[in-house]
């Protein structure tokens, strides 16, 4: 899945090649078109498929953010700012390309959804392989509540007193560690592989409760996921869950990691145990992780 590096590189390459592009057209998958008219929420969410369009075409690609693992496309025509809020899921992936062959990976030429025409005669694709991805328009980012609701940014100078500030609440504290950091009321952006790795590099087993930790051991926790995100960033992001950036290529971070995926330790060479904690695969060293 996805997680803060991955969405960060799509939103890095794909800049360059929309903003200032005007929308001419969309176009959609069989599989988006007969979801919706089956009534399903299938990648386009919350509106048909005829009134997304008609919102769109005509507006300028103003700017591409990343808050979390959302992409925000902020549109304008001469109304007014408009936004498209995105969601890679489990397996999407943006394209920018004059035809859909030009995307070189089978899987994702096959898997297309949705085509956004530009003036300059090039398609900005979403694939998705799995289809938990999505896009959905919004009039104003304030009714975005699934934004709204997400901690800081880890690299934003607020970001660890937050952190710090959302651990002491009741209802995290008979939970583990590993499911509070995956949350992103409490961190934005780190998931299952990020938290596993910056859980190792803080020589913490993610079994612990929260109440157990002392504040300097939370606060050398938040460090690790500040510093496994930046490598995860530095290196391209990780392609263990067929991630692909804009040019179609993986990243590297998944050969960098020391605990996840890996059957022994990268610090001591010892057995990696392998457990479901908080519904996701968690790799961690029993002897690094005390
Ligand atoms: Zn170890």
């Amino acid at each position: 899945m996805p997680e803060l590096p991955e969405v960060e590189h799509v939103k890095r390459g794909l800049s360059p090649k929309i903003l200032g592009e005007i929308i001419t057209g969309v176009t959609f998958s069989d599989k988006v078109t007969a979801g919706k008219a089956a009534g399903k929420q299938t990648i386009i969410k919350g509106i048909d498929l005829k009134t997304f369009e008609g919102k769109i075409i005509g507006s300028t690609i103003k700017a591409l953010d990343r808050r979390s693992k959302y992409l925000i496309f902020t549109l304008e025509n001469e109304l007014h700012e408009h936004y498209i809020i995105s969601h890679l899921g489990m397996s999407g992936a943006y394209f920018v390309v004059d035809r859909l062959e030009d995307i070189g990976v089978p899987n994702y030429i096959n898997h297309w959804h949705v085509a956004i025409h530009l003036q300059s005669g090039k398609q900005l694709i979403y694939s998705d392989i799995r289809r938990f991805g999505e896009l959905r328009y919004i009039e104003r980012l304030e009714s975005a509540a699934q934004i709204m609701a997400i901690a800081p940014e880890p690299f934003d100078d607020e970001a660890p007193a937050y952190y710090l500030d959302q651990l002491t609440a009741p209802k995290w504290q008979e939970k583990t560690i590993k499911e509070a950091i995956m949350n992103h009321s409490v961190v934005s952006g780190c998931g299952n592989i990020y938290a596993c790795e910056a859980l190792h590099l803080s020589r913490i087993n993610p079994n612990h409760k929260v109440k157990r930790l002392s504040k300097a051991k939370r606060t050398e926790l938040f460090e690790a996921i500040v510093h496994v995100l930046n490598e995860g960033i530095k290196y391209g992001g990780s392609s263990i869950s067929s991630y692909r950036n804009v040019e179609g290529k993986e990243g590297f971070m998944q050969t960098r990691f020391n605990i996840y995926g890996r059957k022994t330790c990268g610090t001591c060479g010892g057995p990696v145990t392998a457990k479901v904690i908080a519904t996701r695969n968690t790799h961690y060293c029993t002897h690094c992780q005390k």
